[in-house]
């Protein structure tokens, strides 16, 4: 048997990383220079790198492993189907039994008329299914010139050409010719960057309604849905006033337009519930997920759908798919997942336990003199670094002190994001209160160097 182990020290395993790995979302010439740190073992909320060090992670992978690292029912379930059926497909009239099993239980779990599923193989593939199917639909009903989808600024949707277009990172958009036609950016309920003076209801009102005179500039004969996330994650944990998305809601009642939550990382317990339009109280036409729905541990995504939407796409064939759509070790995995989110009661314990004892310690982080603002929903937080707390005002350079704390976060153990000068947190929903007590520790101890940093270099 081939394993693939950590047989080499860190230093060769760096050049030859260096030599031949391209990583995502980097600069890798300079990463080059400096090395990659390496990951060699993960159990529950921490990770072990190739020189021993411990530590806690913050950020559960990439927003995915909610149900923390090392569950080994998850590989047996691989294994027993890997050997019974590695691989088949889902076109031509065939099916099997860990995507039936799948859908049938992801349709039990979303809310309403949410009752149908296609499989993709990540968030970025099911919002690109989204995309097409969006304007498939309004098509079938008679009504093609419905095609514009709109989304938000500094909203994340995934990375490949249609996803990275409804997406509104600017850096994203500046590389490789986005946006594709037809998608129209309004802005985002950032209320600490961008209300100024508004309150924070009215500036959340005065954003949805962004939407409608969006919708009334294009024409509702040309807008075919409305796409966010519940609580927006990259853009750096975002959670919009409680004003936003009742208003979102009415307008997308009010126009025929579809509204689509992109749940990938608010889906499957990270907001203290199943999905996050249930924790903001939204009726979505359409959800996306991926990460959390396997909890990383194999790549699955997909798009639930109401049943209207199913029976008007079931009216013609959809010429779209995957070779990986509903991939039978990444559904059995993914099943498995589902059944030890329910079992243990492991978003009960985001709701009673693990959110209340995060929430309290992490916005008393705002006594730090670094932080002006601690938002958290659930195992999805965020804190702003900022000068001067009363004018919520941001650094000079944005990004320069968010990464200085980063990297104080590396050297103490700690896996926390920063997205600008914000950082963000999204732990395995696991953790325990006394895992919770250490990420603070680590956190503060972070901010404090960071702090003493900033007051040595003048930048204070
Ligand atoms: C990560 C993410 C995606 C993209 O998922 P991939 O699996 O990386 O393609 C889409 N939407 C949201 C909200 C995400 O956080």
């Amino acid at each position: 048997m081939t394993a693939i182990t950590n047989h080499l020290p860190t230093a060769e395993l760096q050049a030859l990383d260096a030599a031949h790995h391209i990583h995502p979302f980097t600069a890798n010439g300079e990463l080059a220079e400096k090395g990659s740190r390496i990951i060699t073992r993960a159990t529950g909320v921490t990770l072990t790198d190739s020189e021993g060090n411990e530590i806690l992670d913050a950020m559960a992978g990439l927003w995915c492993v909610n149900i923390g690292y090392g569950r080994d029912e998850l590989a047996e379930v691989a294994a027993r189907q890997m050997r019974e059926l590695p691989y088949y497909n889902t076109f031509f009239q065939t099916t099997h039994v860990p995507a039936i099993a799948l859908a049938a239980k992801i349709a039990e779990l979303a809310p309403g008329d949410l009752n149908h599923v296609f499989f993709a193989g990540s968030g970025s593939e099911a919002n690109d299914t989204n995309i097409r199917m969006v304007r498939h639909y309004w098509a079938l009903k008679g009504k093609p010139s419905k095609s514009i989808i709109i989304s938000r600024k500094n909203a994340y949707h995934g990375s490949s050409v249609g996803s990275g277009s409804l997406g509104g990172m600017s850096a994203m958009h500046e590389q490789g010719g986005l946006p594709i036609p037809d998608i129209h950016h309004i802005n985002q309920p950032h209320w600490w960057a961008e209300g100024g003076d508004t309150p924070e209801d009215e500036f959340g009102l005065a954003r949805a309604q962004e939407l409608e005179a969006a919708i009334l500039e294009l024409g509702e004969d040309r807008v075919a849905a409305f796409i966010a996330e519940p609580v927006q994650g990259a853009g750096g944990v975002i959670v919009p006033p409680a004003s936003y998305w009742p208003e979102i809601q009415r307008i997308c009642d009010k126009y025929e337009i579809l509204l689509i939550a992109d749940e990938v990382i608010c889906g499957f317990g990270r907001t203290g519930n199943w999905f996050g339009s249930e924790t903001q109280g939204i009726r979505p036409d359409i959800m996306t997920i991926a990460k959390g729905l396997s909890s990383g541990y194999a790549p699955i995504g997909g798009s639930i759908v109401t049943d209207e939407i199913a029976a008007v796409i079931g009216g013609d064939e959809f010429n779209h798919g995957y070779t990986y759509s509903g991939h039978p070790v990444a559904a059995a995995v993914a099943l498995e997942n589902l059944r030890i989110l329910e079992e243990e009661d492991v978003i009960g314990h985001v709701r009673d336990v693990a959110g209340p004892h995060l929430k309290e310690k992490w916005e008393a982080l705002t006594d730090h003199p670094l932080v002006g603002e601690a938002k958290i929903v659930g195992m999805m937080g965020s804190i702003a670094l900022t000068p001067n707390k009363a004018t919520r005002a941001a650094f000079e350079e944005p990004g320069t002190v968010g990464y200085i704390c980063r990297e104080r976060c590396f050297a103490n153990n700690l896996v926390m994001r920063h997205v600008g000068d914000r950082m963000i947190i999204s732990p395995p929903l696991v953790i325990t209160p006394t895992e919770i007590d250490l990420l603070i520790a680590r956190a503060r101890t972070s901010l404090d160097e960071c702090h003493a940093i900033l007051q040595d270099k003048g930048l204070l």
